[in-house]
């Protein structure tokens, strides 16, 4: 059988501002390129994952500091799928992916990278591919590659910050 996700493999998803901050948090400040932010909305922050399990992989969290799930207010709930059912389009727009995994690890034993601040995975899939990590093999590679993604995905994003 073989895995296809494996979400606890993965790597702790990149420093905040240096100070220790949550990385959710400190996305909402400062230059939003440099923190790999796609855009927000009302209650959401997209990001691009620093270290990618694969090509594409973003996160899509809420704005509110909470690990609980339940603990969302249903209108920030609602604002998190619909941001998350809109950056798939976005992502099947630009990178052509032929399947998605989808995954939220809450908690540590769970393998939350950052356990204190909820958020889904969305990791783009294509046929015959493998860990992305592993295939560029070094960590050295991505600050230019991640620059050229988000290149390539920012302008399909443009609907959040209150775009169209
Ligand atoms: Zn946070």
């Amino acid at each position: 059988m073989r895995i296809l996700w494996a979400p606890w493999r993965m790597a702790y998803v990149g420093a905040g501002g240096g100070d220790g901050r949550c990385i959710f948090c400190a996305a909402l400040e400062g230059d939003p390129r440099e923190r790999l932010v796609l855009g927000t909305t009302r209650a959401s922050v997209v990001m691009l994952n620093r270290y990618p399990y694969q090509n594409g992989h973003l996160m899509v969290a809420p704005r509110r500091h909470t690990a609980a799930l339940p603990d969302l207010p249903a209108d920030e709930h609602a604002d998190l799928a619909e941001t998350l059912r809109r950056a798939l389009r976005s992502l099947e727009a630009t990178l052509r992916p032929q399947g998605f995994n989808l995954g939220m690890n809450l908690g540590a034993c769970a393998g939350a990278g950052v356990v204190d601040h909820l958020h889904w995975h969305v990791v783009p899939r294509w046929a015959g591919d493998t860990n992305f990590m592993t295939t560029l093999a070094e960590a050295r590679v991505m600050p230019q590659h991640l620059d050229e993604t988000f290149g390539r995905l920012a302008p399909a994003f443009r609907w959040l910050d209150g775009g169209d």
